[in-house]
């Protein structure tokens, strides 16, 4: 009898799969909405009478699982870096000849995909099942959303293998008319507009309640197919084929392409026909097809030297600007910006357009009422190009003598284009400073988020960066929607963020002119922050890319006594200040190659690269014949397995602590 219903299930189970296959990878059902429903039913009346023939591949189980917490960091099998872009035919030109010459004369060709424009995401399966999903984060580490990513219909569940352990990478977006949809009720409920489908769809995949991911309806498309970490077939396109094949939604908008000039045809056909596509792309990928040739061009520090992505020409369209209204960012600065009649520009709502400054605003001579051209090119803030016709009743823009925050006095530099708020303690710039210094890719502090950070300063709690190291939960509880355990968690995320590397902390004190790359720059440079703090404006810019305008910027700003007791303050609560050694040239473990797999007793993995860097060694993300030592950690996986298959030498925190000496 119970032979029968497993038989029944696995039947039932089958043909659901087949038509959720039909309807969500190939868009051609088969079978009408209830008729499925009927069928989803069916099954899960048999499950709920015999649960211990549930399986977690079964089409009832996409939505499972209680809301989590939060969600916890997980490493890449490889890197998922961003590629170089082409922003017109010349750029294109120049990538195929630098191909040219560094495949030496041999053929190539180009694997042309459409770019479509939503987050990146690594789907990882173990004998057929999917088992984890990695955001792509900062490309080296993502975020685990695999109870979300199940309810994405297109992606299965379950797949007839052709490896035991396996990685899909793809796209997750949001088809426009979902957009709309979603939209259309958030105005319903009072809620704010979601800027673009790339937006929601990452809010989406990011909610810590699965059953909000499922009713958003989220997409997959895949593009690549990866073994540990590399590209299992040879080919760009096989790759393609074969997830297409395994069931897998690959965008059929494709080709492959001979030289640079079928390249640019298909380039030009899909910028033509991009309004055509029920989703939002914003370019073509092109890459080598050839995984030899691939693995030959090998890649730049930022990007593969064998892929590109061709971007599309910004796109425009008329609108009136209702008002102008300033905006007080985190140096003070007050930005001017336009608020439009809302347009739908490329399928996206805009209401808002940045004017940037006095001086802008005067070289296009735009005024309150006027009609204006405005552009939206990617996930930029859109900005008036120039006034199509002058409004009848006109009325010029003034910048305000006060702030607007803080009524603070306003002051225009000499010679300066932008007005800035004088009032150091203005909370504008004191909040929108915190969030900088709390973002991605900055300090990281998870959580803090606007709605915090306005508490956090109209309460008084945080008058300053330095001040987030001294909250305590007790403050936090206090606030509004504030649970004791998202209290401690962001606690626990402000003390994290006291490992982040002199680089980033360089950039979290926001100073101007210091973003991201200089403050790497300054850090591999003087590689430490007192160094760089006391370094005349002179010495300053023996550092590569730092000019006077930058110089005098630093120097000032470490000048200053409030910031000199802020970095006191920071330097008291253990934030990085110096540099972590270089590798060594000539290091004891100088041309060795490590991979780090499993939990290490004694250290986390960011302290053990940190030790085989310091030692001259370098750390690899997979195995391969080229790698030295694999260091196994309790539960070690694949990875361990692929290293006894190769016969590379396998070792313990004990024995890498001795390589090291210490
Ligand atoms: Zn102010």
């Amino acid at each position: 009898m119970a032979h029968s219903v497993a038989e029944q299930i696995g039947k039932l189970r089958a043909e659901l799969r087949r038509h959720e296959y039909l309807y969500y990878v190939l868009d051609q059902p088969e079978i009408s909405d209830d008729e499925y429903d009927r069928m989803m039913r069916g099954l899960r009346e048999l499950e709920q009478k015999h649960p211990e023939l549930i399986t977690p591949d079964s089409p009832t189980q996409r939505v499972g699982g209680k809301p989590r917490e939060g969600f916890v960091k997980v490493r890449h099998s490889s890197s998922m870096l961003s590629l170089d872009n082409a922003l017109d035919e010349g750029e294109l030109r120049d990538f195929d000849r630098r191909v040219r010459e560094l495949v030496g004369g041999a053929p190539y060709r180009y694997a042309s995909e459409l770019k479509l424009d939503g987050l990146s995401m690594a789907v990882h399966y173990e004998d057929g099942l999917l088992k984890l999903a990695i955001t792509r984060g900062d490309g080296e580490e993502g975020e685990d959303v695999t109870g979300n990513a199940r309810t994405i219909r297109a992606l299965p569940l379950r797949v007839e293998a052709p490896a035991p352990r396996f990685e899909v990478r793809g796209e997750v977006i949001m088809l426009l008319k979902y957009f709309e949809q979603l939209n259309a009720e958030r105005e319903r409920q009072g809620l704010p507009r979601y800027a673009n489908p790339r937006n929601s769809a990452a809010g989406s995949l990011r909610v810590l309640e699965p059953r909000i991911t499922a009713s958003r309806k989220l997409d997959y498309c895949a593009y690549l197919f990866l073994v540990d970490g590399r590209p299992y077939y040879r080919s760009h396109w096989e790759s393609l084929e074969a997830l297409a094949r395994l069931g897998f939604k690959v965008n059929s908008n494709r080709a492959l392409c001979g030289d640079v000039d079928e390249l640019l045809a298909f380039c030009a056909n899909w910028e033509q026909r991009r309004d055509e596509l029920g989703y939002e792309i914003d370019g073509v990928v092109a890459k080598v097809d050839s995984v030899a040739q691939q693995d030959a061009l090998g890649w730049t520090s930022k990007a593969p030297r064998w892929a590109i992505a061709y971007k599309f020409a910004a796109r425009q369209q008329e609108t009136i600007v209702e008002n102008i209204e300033v905006h007080v960012g985190r140096t003070g600065a007050l930005t001017p910006v336009a608020h439009l009649r809302p347009v739908s520009v490329g399928g996206v709502t805009v209401s808002r357009a940045t004017l940037h400054n006095e001086d802008e605003i005067g070289r296009l001579d735009v005024e309150i009422g006027d009609t204006v051209v405005i552009e939206r090119s990617g996930d930029v803030i859109p900005k008036v190009v120039r006034v199509a016709c002058k409004g009848k009743s006109r009325r010029p823009f003034r910048m305000p003598k006060q702030c607007p925050v803080c009524g603070g006095d306003v002051v225009r530099a000499e010679g300066g284009a932008a007005s800035r708020c004088m009032n150091t303690n203005c909370p504008a710039r004191l909040k929108e400073s915190i969030l900088h210094f709390s973002a991605r890719g900055v300090m990281d502090i998870d959580g803090m988020g606007v709605a915090l950070v306005d508490q956090l300063v109209d309460q008084g709690l945080v008058k300053s960066v330095a001040d987030l190291y001294d909250l305590t939960a007790a403050q936090l509880i206090e606030l509004e929607r504030m649970a004791e355990k998202s209290a401690e968690k962001i606690l626990a995320n402000i003390q994290r963020s006291k490992q982040q590397p002199l680089a980033r902390v360089l950039n979290g004190l926001g100073i101007p002119f210091v973003g991201e790359r200089t403050a790497q720059i300054l850090a591999d440079t003087f590689g430490d922050l007192d160094k760089i703090a006391d370094a005349g404006e002179e010495t300053l810019q023996t550092a590569e890319e730092v000019g006077p305008k930058v110089a005098e910027s630093i120097g000032r700003f470490f000048r200053e006594s409030h910031n000199k007791a802020l970095v006191e303050r920071l330097r008291r609560a253990g934030l990085q200040f110096t540099h972590k050694a270089r590798p060594a040239e000539g290091g004891a473990l100088a041309g060795k190659v490590f991979v780090l797999t499993g939990t290490l007793p004694g250290m986390t993995r960011e302290e053990a690269k940190a030790k085989i860097e310091a030692a001259g060694g370098k750390v690899t993300d997979s195995v391969s014949r080229k790698t030295s030592y694999v260091v196994a950690g309790e539960t070690a996986g694949s990875k361990l397995d692929k290293a006894r298959t190769l016969g590379v030498a396998v070792i313990d925190e004990r024995t890498l602590m001795e390589m090291v000496g210490g």
